[in-house]
């Protein structure tokens, strides 16, 4: 855990005081993210504000930018990629809130007042995930064995590949 950002926060506190935090943590301590990975060295950095919307919602938003070390689900090969996502998200304690959120925040339940702030940002990787991270078409090791088998336009799986090719984009 970096000394510069706390292990715990405490949202609601922090949005009435409308503080910033930034800093660095360790993917290592990111268990769940961890069995994803070829390699868990890494970091991610992030920088979060807190405040109220006009609902009275406590808000964290900002970004999270960080290199992982994934497995081609096409090659099963490692490969690097470069996440970066913007956070949106309104707290609430209580189901009844959960239909009171405004639609741009993404809902985050809490059933305590402090969140484990690298647990926080584990989530935030997690669904910021491809479901099955592959290989820019072009670099996978895959593509190269699909393309030994001759014409591409006579391949059956062609339209797969139109699509995968898409998604990869
Ligand atoms: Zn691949």
């Amino acid at each position: 855990m970096s000394s510069d950002l706390p292990q715990f926060i405490a949202p609601a506190r922090l949005a009435e005081a409308t503080a910033c935090i930034e800093g660095r943590l360790d993917l290592r301590n990111m268990d769940r993210l961890r069995g994803l990975l070829n390699d868990s060295q890494g970091v991610v950095d992030l920088k979060l504000a807190f405040s109220r919307d006009e609902h009275g919602f406590a808000c964290i938003t900002g970004r999270y930018e960080t290199n992982l070390q994934l497995v081609c689900q096409r090659c099963l090969e490692p490969f690097a990629t470069k996440l970066t996502h913007s956070i949106s998200v309104g707290i609430v304690f209580d189901r009844a809130e959960l239909n009171k959120l405004p639609e741009t925040l993404e809902p985050l339940l809490l059933k305590q007042e402090t969140l484990a702030l690298s647990e926080f940002i584990e989530d935030e990787i997690l669904l910021g995930l491809p479901i099955s991270p592959v290989h820019r078409l072009k670099d996978c090791a895959a593509d190269e064995r699909v393309r030994k088998y001759g014409n591409v336009e006579e391949n059956p799986f062609h339209v797969l590949k139109e699509l995968k090719i898409k998604r990869d984009r």
